[in-house]
């Protein structure tokens, strides 16, 4: 997404790091004797002074080499490990399935996980716009949104705000113009635009230098999204069909079926004439062209097992009640049915290969996890993301540039942030375990640094047991966290 943004955005992050100091902060912060997580090179510098001046890092550097002014705050780093703040590149935490009012709760929690900035990927524009406005009150991400999906219809969206229905190429467009003009940073896109709108859309972005992503279209073969300059794609959709032997003739089968179980069929010869050789060729094109996937295999796994959910999950004390009710694992047939979680149980397979194989080709991959689609819980659900890209065959510090120096790149701010270095913005996770030898420790967060302020182990969970208070998941005396 080089085409998108980065002046524009930028132009917002300053804003908003001036306005940031939720709590009394020192200006100038020394961390010292810390582990830095170098992600481009795979490496941990041991034994780090890394000098934060306000929100951003102004020094990364061996004890010998630095000088640490008298009036710096200390905090002791040693025997920790310290990583560029975590990004979650798809959420829904204003529509979709969560309600705007729950935001204030929300946000707070992905800190609490490490996750200082998400891109939002559908939902009401008014609602995030307003969270960004007073984004001094709340602790949470830094936030890049879509706003409404642009689709066909309306129907299968939740409410009006989460969606703009568009059915001719002129709407598609004017509805591209104004949410550029109201503030989104990039369109989404449904799965069920025609290819004249789809193609409308892609050019009418491309006149506003905007970025466009999400579902590719069935009408629309990914290898074609991929040209026509789409900036990141979703979910994988439409990738185990390009790949087909017989991916044309499949494809028109496809749009003919007539009912689940034709469509049924058609996924098994999906399945048998899977070639690496096409699946090759076309990711190395990807790889070229810089086409971004987003997998969310976790979004994937959770989805076929919703009737499994356990519901002494505690990643389910920081989500809403009516959620909580909602994804009762008694309700998994009217969320998705039964043969709907067959179909996600196999696309998980299939999708853990196909990652396998993008990742040997270089494709640039982005963690993201779709919280808060059922039991994909915010922050906890990234983590799980980390991991399922590990099993894909990413070894941990792979997986831990597809959240950090990944989305920087994306987002056309690599020289701002995605790294712990100086001149980057400090946003950054302070773990007490080395992520390299085993990407589950990036659960283990110890401090987060997020807009300029230092949030200690005791004050994330204080906002966690807020959070799970407010949700009704904890008793209204002062628990401790867990
Ligand atoms: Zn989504």
């Amino acid at each position: 997404m080089r085409r998108a943004l980065t002046l524009l955005l930028w132009a917002w992050a300053g804003v908003c790091l001036a306005q940031q100091q939720p709590k009394e902060q020192p200006r100038l912060i020394a961390i010292t004797g810390v582990s830095v997580v170098d992600v481009e090179s795979g490496f941990n510098v041991p034994n780090q002074t890394v000098l934060i001046d306000g929100a951003k890092i102004v020094l990364v550097s061996h004890p010998r080499n630095v000088g640490i002014p008298k009036h710096a705050v200390r905090i002791n780093g040693s025997g920790k490990y310290l990583i560029p703040g975590l990004w979650d590149m798809h959420t829904h935490v204003a529509g979709v399935s969560a309600r705007p009012e729950w935001g204030k709760h929300l946000l707070p929690v992905f800190l609490a996980h490490g996750v200082t900035g998400i891109r939002d990927m559908g939902g009401d524009l008014a609602a995030l716009k307003e969270w960004r406005r007073t984004a001094a009150q709340i602790p949470g991400p830094e936030m890049i949104v879509a706003g409404p999906f642009l689709d066909t219809t309306a129907q299968g969206y939740g409410s009006p705000q989460e969606v703009i229905a568009v059915t001719t190429p002129e709407e598609a467009r004017a509805a591209v113009r104004k949410l550029h003009a109201e503030g989104a940073n990039f369109i989404k896109i449904g799965s069920r635009l025609t290819r004249a709108l789809y193609f409308a859309i892609a050019d009418e972005t491309g006149k506003l230098n905007m970025a466009f992503t999400g579902h590719v279209p069935d009408a629309v073969p990914v290898e074609e999204a991929s040209f026509s300059g789409m900036g990141s794609m979703e979910h994988l959709f439409g990738v185990m069909l390009q790949c087909s032997s017989k991916s044309a003739e499949l494809r028109k089968r496809l749009a003919e079926a007539k009912d689940r179980a034709e469509r049924a069929k058609i996924a098994d010869e999906i399945e048998a004439t899977f070639s690496e050789e096409i699946a090759g060729a076309l990711f190395k094109e990807w790889a070229k062209r810089g086409t971004y996937q987003t997998p969310t295999l976790v979004w994937t796994r959770n989805t076929s097992m919703l009737d499994k959910g356990n519901p002494a999950d505690p990643s389910l004390r920081y989500v809403p009640e009516a959620l909580r009710k909602e994804w009762s694992p008694a309700n998994a047939d009217k969320i998705v049915s039964l043969a709907g979680r067959a179909f996600y149980a196999r696309k998980l397979k299939n999708d853990l290969r196909l990652v396998g194989l993008m990742h040997k080709a270089g494709v640039p991959l982005l963690a993201g996890s779709d919280a808060l689609d059922p039991f994909v819980f915010p922050g906890d659900s990234l983590h799980s993301e980390l991991e399922l890209l590990v099993s894909a065959g990413l070894s941990p510090v792979e997986a831990l540039r597809t959240a950090t120096i990944n989305a920087a790149r994306f987002m056309a701010q690599e020289r701002q942030r995605g790294e712990v270095r100086a001149g980057r913005v400090a946003d950054l996770v302070m773990l007490d375990d080395d992520p390299l030898k085993d990407i589950r420790n990036t659960r283990k967060v110890h401090a987060v640094f997020s807009r300029g302020v230092y949030y200690t182990r005791t004050e994330l969970d204080k906002m966690l047991n807020d959070a799970a208070r407010t949700f009704g998941a904890v008793a209204a005396s002062p628990t401790p966290a867990p």
